[in-house]
């Protein structure tokens, strides 16, 4: 549809220019990988685990749906860090005594790619994605027992694919054995502890550098396109899935092949159950919309939730809860800078929230006595952001080994996504009824500041409404 030029508000005319650009150098495109980014990660766990280090990580295994059909295959977000490699039946070895990285993965088959499709097999692996050598993924025992000898730690993600520490266990054992009965020659050295390599990934993921920034960049674009596709095309009477499919249909127009988590499309009071998936209900009239929904680009994650009514307009009750929520949302990303503590962060929101149930008189009494007996928590029950990159929950924990919280730092990307949730019930008035709103963004921190990625979605009562009636 085209819009007469003089009754699109400015604020259109940004959307339209970043729509073009993104669909010029997004749809259906790959970021050219540059190798080098992940030879430099792969270099500074090497010089973190030192020469008495060893590590193994695994890609991740394929999931079967039913029968012989399997989920798509999703890289593990460790093993992709690291590598950029994309297939399954893969492990990385680092070798801190000599300094080497080691690819194992599948070898050509050129009858299962009839079937199965395209693999790197491990000489053009090892040439095209930088590894020192590679060789067969079924040699990955045999090889690490070779390597283990001479280090004296071994590091692997212990408990993310359990099925492997068996394995780990009993390669290490057998060495250590060995070692301890040579030892009294003084010939063999074996590990003597076994490391979480998390340890080191995890501080290291949490700070996105200008490669994942140019990524999350696009992911949180894309998700923000689908967002106001949603909102131009919601009608009553569409089932949540339809909507859904409109969110699909822009993420792949746009080259996001999959969605990063599974959206959420919760019309009226569905929007209450916070992880809804089922997405079969028919939108009426009268209802809020609330979608939580990101691409997945490039494996990282965008993750925006938008609340709005049904109908086009706001009602008033719907109004005066949405405001809450937003206000918090904007506080709390003003907020959001370097070298700030989220802890305060998040307690400042929990108190504007409280304020406004409080004024709205849903909660009673003063604001220090809810807050004392966490009333809010009957209508605020999660937390005020998680960390977003390669997985939509990422690493990093917010607080550091000695408990002491982790403040800002630039590179870091947090979700702020505030929300109210009101079921019926006979002590709420019922204006109130059913009204689930969550205002979610994904915010990056900055030297300076802050930039906030999922700008391009409204977010006011007055842009949604503008925008639903083109
Ligand atoms: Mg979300
Ligand atoms: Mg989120």
């Amino acid at each position: 549809m085209q819009w007469p030029i003089s009754s699109v508000p400015h604020w259109h005319f940004g959307w339209l220019v970043k729509y073009k650009q993104l669909a010029a150098t997004s749809a259906g495109r790959n970021i050219k990988m540059d190798i080098t980014v992940y030879q430099q990660r792969r270099q500074t766990v090497l010089n973190k685990i030192g020469e008495d280090g060893i590590a193994i990580i695994f890609a991740a295994p394929e999931q079967r749906r039913s029968n012989d059909t399997e989920y798509p295959f999703r890289q593990d977000s460790y093993f992709h860090y690291l590598t950029g490699f994309p297939e399954p039946g893969a492990a990385l070895i680092l070798n801190g005594r000599e300094h080497t990285s080691t690819l194992l993965c599948r070898n050509k088959d050129p009858e299962h790619e009839i079937w199965n499709g395209f693999r790197y097999g491990y000489t053009a692996a090892r040439e095209q994605f930088a590894f020192d050598s590679a060789d067969d993924i079924n040699q990955w025992p045999v090889l690490l027992k070779q390597a283990l000898a001479g280090h004296r730690r071994l590091f692997a993600l212990w408990g993310l694919y359990p099925e492997n520490d068996p394995k780990l266990i009993e390669l290490w054992y057998e060495v250590a054995r060995i070692a301890n009965y040579r030892s009294a020659n003084g010939s063999t050295i074996a590990p003597d502890s076994l490391v979480n390599l998390a340890s080191i990934l995890d501080p290291m993921r949490l700070i996105k550098d200008k490669h994942e920034q140019s990524i999350m960049r696009i992911a949180a674009e894309i998700s923000a396109q689908a967002h106001i596709r949603a909102m131009q095309t919601t009608r009553a009477g569409q089932y949540e899935y339809q909507v859904e499919a409109e969110i699909l249909h822009e993420f792949m127009q746009r080259g996001a092949r999959y969605p990063s988590y599974n959206s959420i499309v919760a019309g009226g009071k569905n929007a209450c159950c916070l992880h809804y998936v089922s997405n079969n209900c028919q939108l009426q009239q009268n209802d809020l919309l609330m979608i939580d929904a990101g691409a997945e680009y490039q494996m990282y994650a965008g993750d925006i939730s938008r609340t709005f009514p049904v109908s086009g307009r706001f009602s008033s009750a719907q109004k005066d809860i949405y405001d809450i929520v937003l206000a918090v949302n904007q506080a709390s990303i003003t907020s959001t800078v370097k070298q700030a503590n989220w802890q305060n962060i998040s307690a400042t929101a929990i108190s504007m929230l409280t304020q406004g149930l409080i004024d709205l008189g849903i909660l009673h009494g003063s604001l220090e006595q809810n807050i004392e007996t966490q009333t809010y928590r009957r209508f605020y029950m999660h937390g005020l952001g998680h960390w977003l990159g390669l997985d939509v929950h990422d690493v990093g924990g917010r607080f550091d080994s000695n408990e002491q919280p982790i403040l800002l730092q630039a590179g870091m990307v947090t979700t702020i996504e505030p929300g109210l949730y009101i079921s019926a019930a006979d002590d709420i008035p019922q204006a109130f009824h059913n009204i689930g709103i969550r205002i979610e963004d994904n915010v990056l921190i900055t030297e300076t500041g802050n930039e906030v990625l999922t700008a391009s979605v409204p977010k006011t009562t007055a842009e949604i409404e503008t925008l639903m009636q083109y």
